[in-house]
Parts: C-alpha cells; sequence; structure tokens
C-alpha cells in the first residue's frame, strides 16, 4: 500500500526523523489557518503548497508552488484542489488533487551551502538484505542520475539479522560529503529513517529531496512509503493510511469481494481459480492472438456469489469483448462455479460480450449440465487449446 507524502513524514516524525513541516488541507480556508499555523509556531514567511497525490514528478508538474502570505497559500490551494496532476509517474490520465501540504519553505537563505541528497532504503530480494541507497545527487529522479551519473549513487547493504551498524552511518554520511553539525544530524537522521523503515514494516522509504539546509540543519523535504499490506493487519494507525481516491475502483470492489484482481490493458476477460493458471491462462490468451483485460483470481473457495461479483467486475471495463473462465476443479467445485455462471447471468442482464467457459474437474459432468439445462449462450470448452481457438473465434 502506497500512502502519502504528508503520511509518510507522519511516521518518520514518531521515530525523531526531522522533516520540512507542514499541515494538510482539503480547502483553500484551511490552508490559510494552517499557513497562520505555522506562521505561529514555526515563523515561516515563504510557504510552499504540495499536491499530496501517489505520484511523484509533482514538482515538474505544477504540483509543488510557493506562496509569499497565508492568503496567497489559499490562493494557491484552491487552485491546485480539484486539479487533474499529470506527471510522468501518473500516466497521461493524471490524478485528482483532494488535499495539499503547506509546508514550510526550507530552501532559505539563498541556493548557497543548501545541497539536495537522495535516500531510500528498500529490499534486495535477491540477497536477502536491505539496502540504503542514497546519492549526492538528489531533487531528480535516481532513474536519471543512475543513467547519466552511477557513480554518484552508494549502497549500503543491512543483513536483517545484524541490523544497521554505527560505522555504516558514518560511512553514509562521509560519502555524501558532510561536516561537523551537518555530519552528527546525518547519523541521527538515517538512524531515525532506520527505525521508521523496520518499525512501520515499509518495504520501500524513499526520500528525495534529503536537504541539508544552509544552516546545517538535515531534513526530509519529500517522502515515499511503501508499505507491506500483508503487515498491516499489526499496523491498525498505518492501514487507516489507506486513501481510496488513489486507487483504481474496481480494484478496490474486487478486495472488497476477496477477489484478487489486476486491471490491464487487453480485450480478453478472464475468470480463473488460482494464480498459476491464471497466468498460465493468460499466456494462452496472448498465444491465440488475444490480450488479456485482467487477471482474475477467484480463489481456492469460489462459489456462485464470487463469480458473479467476478462477471461485474470483469464486465465494468468497457475494452472486454470476450470473457474467458478457466475454472479447474479441486477443492472448488466446477458445479459450484457453474451455478455462479447461470445466476451472473440471470441478475446482471444482458451480458452481451461471448463467454467460453472450461470447467475441468471435481463435479465437471454435473456443471456441464446445469450450463446446457439453463439455456445460456455460452460457449463450452474441454481443452486448453480448444480454449484458446474459441477466445481467437469469439474475437473475430
Ligand atoms: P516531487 O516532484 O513529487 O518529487 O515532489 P518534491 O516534494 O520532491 O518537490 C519537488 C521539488 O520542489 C523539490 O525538488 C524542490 O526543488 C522543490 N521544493 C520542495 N520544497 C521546497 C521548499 O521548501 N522551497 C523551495 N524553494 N522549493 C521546494
Ligand atoms: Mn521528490
Amino acid at each position: 500500500m502506497n500512502i502519502h507524502e504528508y503520511q509518510g513524514k507522519s511516521i518518520l516524525q514518531v521515530y525523531g526523523v526531522p522533516v520540512q513541516e507542514g499541515f494538510i488541507a482539503e480547502n483553500a480556508e484551511q490552508a490559510k489557518v494552517v499557513a497562520e499555523e505555522l506562521q505561529k509556531k514555526f515563523g515561516t514567511e515563504i510557504f510552499v503548497i504540495k499536491a499530496q497525490i501517489h505520484a511523484g514528478g509533482r514538482g515538474k508538474g505544477g504540483g509543488v508552488k510557493i506562496a509569499r502570505s497565508p492568503a496567497e497559500a489559499a490562493d494557491v490551494a484552491s487552485r491546485m484542489i480539484g486539479m487533474t496532476l499529470v506527471t510522468h509517474q501518473t500516466g497521461p490520465a493524471g490524478k485528482i488533487v483532494h488535499k495539499v501540504l503547506v509546508a514550510q519553505d526550507v530552501y532559505y537563505k539563498g541556493e548557497s551551502d543548501i545541497r539536495e541528497f537522495y535516500m531510500s532504503i528498500l529490499l534486495d530480494r535477491k540477497k536477502a538484505k536491505y539496502v540504503i541507497m542514497y546519492s549526492t545527487e538528489g531533487g531528480m529522479d535516481i532513474e536519471e542520475v543512475a543513467d547519466k551519473n552511477p557513480g554518484a549513487i552508494f549502497t549500503e547493504e543491512i543483513d536483517p539479522g545484524v541490523g544497521l551498524q554505527d560505522f555504516q552511518l558514518r560511512t553514509i554520511a562521509f560519502n555524501l560529503g558532510l561536516k561537523g553539525k551537518a555530519f552528527k544530524e546525518m547519523l541521527s537522521f538515517v538512524k531515525g529513517m532506520w527505525d521508521a523503515y523496520i518499525s512501520s514494516d515499509a518495504s520501500l522509504m524513499e526520500i528525495n529531496p534529503l536537504l541539508k539546509t544552509s544552516d546545517d540543519r538535515i531534513l526530509a523535504v519529500d517522502c515515499k512509503v511503501t508499505l507491506d499490506d500483508n503487515s498491516l493487519f499489526r499496523h491498525p494507525e498505518l492501514a487507516a493510511m489507506r486513501d481510496l481516491n488513489e486507487e483504481d475502483p474496481t480494484e478496490v470492489e474486487a478486495t472488497d469481494n476477496n477477489l484478487n484482481y489486476v486491471k490491464l490493458d487487453g480485450d480478453v476477460g478472464c475468470m480463473v481459480n488460482g494464480a498459476g493458471l491464471a497466468m498460465a491462462t493468460m499466456d494462452l490468451i496472448q498465444l491465440s492472438g488475444g490480450r488479456p483485460a485482467n487477471f482474475l483470481d477467484v480463489g481456492g473457495g469460489a462459489n456462485a456469489r464470487t463469480v458473479e461479483s467476478g462477471f461485474r467486475i470483469i464486465l465494468k471495463d468497457p475494452n472486454v469483448k470476450a470473457i474467458l473462465v478457466n475454472i479447474f476443479g479441486g477443492i472448488v467445485r466446477c458445479d459450484r462455479v457453474a451455478a455462479g455462471i447461470v445466476e451472473a447471468y440471470k441478475t446482471i442482464g444482458n451480458i452481451s460480450v461471448p463467454v467460453i467457459v472450461r470447467l475441468q474437474g471435481t463435479n465437471a459432468d454435473e456443471a456441464k449440465e446445469l450450463i446446457e439445462a439453463s439455456g445460456l449462450k455460452v460457449i463450452a470448452a474441454t481443452t486448453f487449446t480448444d480454449a484458446a481457438a474459441k477466445v481467437r473465434n469469439a474475437l473475430n
């Protein structure tokens, strides 16, 4: 699960990591109130208004703007909230801005002595280690740095059994070219960031830019966090950070129905039980000349209700020209799935796209009888290749 910048910063603060201070606002009036609050609390004179969407590249896309008074902050916020922000990470459709972070300007006292770094903590699954990746070239895309100036990227590997060691902190601060107060502040920054990463079961924590201010403070200016979905059950306060506005509505509906659905951009909807068979089915569709419209695993306990909601979800996608149901009955009983298909046809009404059904395994004969007796115009397939041919015919 991804969270917003302001939420990531709030996690960092719990672990004593200094961040660019700011408050969230959902409308212009709130933006003015919180800007005044920043003024009172921190003496802030220049404000940065930052669109909160789950995508980076906001700066270049117009989602980060300066304001010089609370009134101007309100004005900037009123224009930013509700706008569709397009960045290289949102795709051409962009994302609607629902909230802005009104923050203190931290690039004060001119450009001299200010330095922007990059820092992230992630998991290297191959090495079975954590990695702190950091660079002297912050503020720009790390992919770009990797491409043009790979020597400017450093990594520090962390053995999960041993944890982050003090000498590694010093290596990082040294490689970033820091001295004196900034050096010391970097040590505690990285230590705090590490604690935040581990304690929140994050899979990624990325700070870009990580700023050294002109007076040698070390601050997180941006913060991107991905939390491990499988750990959310033990972090109710983090699970509550989920923002449904940022997720594909069909995927949200699927999760609510215990279905494992990922939208893709092809034209053949597929409903399959088991992730392995679902992957194989997608390959099959591709080989037969079609393109899968989705990945959908109805799971091991597929029944009439899950099949019906699966159909509803697949049919929400206007690109779908045919549906392939490929079920192998092991624990799942084919007759239950067949009953689900019949039920879905009845309750959803006019399913106009051709539906190719392959039901094999436990109670496949009963399933066949059920479908035949229903008089539905579904296309029955027996083998994998038979199913592929029938999908191809349906598309033409
Ligand atoms: P991103 O573009 O989505 O990664 O958003 P960031 O939070 O990284 O902000 C983008 C850029 O805005 C940064 O690289 C900075 O150059 C700029 N920025 C962020 N905070 C401030 C600030 O306090 N003052 C000024 N002048 N610029 C800022
Ligand atoms: Mn950034």
